[in-house]
């Protein structure tokens, strides 16, 4: 690769360059020995309508906890999951996690669990067998289970990938993109893959009322075209109550973020979810015949 670069040819040997490729190597031999000895944990991110305020799911994200207690961040260490193929026994882990929670979150209140997915997991035939699996494994409904994928994934032009989504929305799982308008990808994917939820990149939720139109402009028109195709929108990244105020004037249903919630360990969304419970309960989606 290093050649490939034609005349940077010596760049593999700078000092950032090297430090980066011992980093991956050390990611990815402690990752194997994380799996095996239960080193991941999920952190639950409250997920609030925006009309009424009411909780009405969380997104789990994993995290690495090390033998001394710290914390690695998922950006630090899935995409050195992906290139290693690493992500596939780490995605299984994080979809039985994600439905042992929800089991026992269940018993509390009405809640949407979401998941992310990555690419790599879609293009492994079988995933909507493994997700029923799960689903039935902890007796959890399957409105009750979200998968979240990002654009990337629906550039696949394979039918492998529409099938799967079809097959799970079939069995009522529901189907989000993730980081909305931040893809490659052209809108006739929209059209090809039906979705429940578009996520709006909080990209365009930082700037929003900030004296910035353009930001208010594009979170309308997602809006506006997700209601027509009778998709909902959720807010990512919303930080403030002008963000919040704002996001529920331009006609998005939901929102996630510091403002409404930061992602917890299991422990503390439980009691979250405990405080919360007092109020009324959201609807789950109906399931799709
Ligand atoms: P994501 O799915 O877009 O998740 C949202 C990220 O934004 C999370 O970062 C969350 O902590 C952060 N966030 C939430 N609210 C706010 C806010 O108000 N302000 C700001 N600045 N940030 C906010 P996190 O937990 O570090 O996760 C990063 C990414 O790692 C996720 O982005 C997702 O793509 C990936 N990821 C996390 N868990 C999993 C997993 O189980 N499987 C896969 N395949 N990917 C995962
Ligand atoms: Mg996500
Ligand atoms: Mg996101
Ligand atoms: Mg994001």
């Amino acid at each position: 690769a290093a050649k490939k670069a034609g005349g940077a040819t010596y760049q593999f040997f700078t000092p950032e360059l090297n430090r980066r490729a011992s980093d991956r190597m050390w990611t990815e031999n402690n990752l194997r020995r994380a799996l095996a000895n239960d080193e991941l944990e999920l952190h639950f991110q409250p997920q609030f309508s925006l009309d009424g305020r009411l909780l009405i799911g969380a997104e789990a994200l994993v995290r690495w906890r090390q033998p001394d207690g710290t914390l690695i961040m998922p950006g630090q260490f899935i995409p050195v999951a992906e290139d290693t193929g690493l992500i596939l026994p780490l995605g299984d882990w994080v979809l039985g996690e994600a439905c042992r929670r929800a089991a026992e979150l269940l018993r509390h209140r009405t809640l949407l669990i979401a998941v992310n997915l990555s690419a790599v997991q879609l293009r492994r035939p079988g995933l909507a067998e493994r997700v029923a699996g799960c689903l039935s494994a902890f007796g959890i409904p399957p409105s009750a289970l979200e998968l979240e994928v990002t654009e990337s994934v629906l550039m696949d032009e394979s039918d492998l990938v529409s099938e799967t989504f079809s097959r799970l929305r079939g069995m009522g799982v529901s189907l989000a993109i993730d980081d909305f308008g931040t893809g490659y990808s052209s809108l006739a994917y929209l059209k090809r893959f039906r979705v429940d939820k578009l996520k709006i990149d909080r990209s365009f939720v930082s700037g929003l009322c900030a004296g910035n139109p353009d930001s208010g402009a594009i979170i309308e028109a997602i809006t506006g075209m997700a209601r027509s195709l009778r998709m909902q929108t959720l807010a990512e990244g919303v930080e403030t109550e002008e963000q919040y105020q704002c996001l529920a004037k331009l006609g998005c249903d939901q929102g996630q973020g510091y403002l409404l919630g930061r992602p917890m360990p299991y422990d503390d969304f439980l009691a979250f979810v405990r405080r919360e419970a007092r109020a009324p309960e959201p609807r789950l989606a109906e399931t799709v015949e």
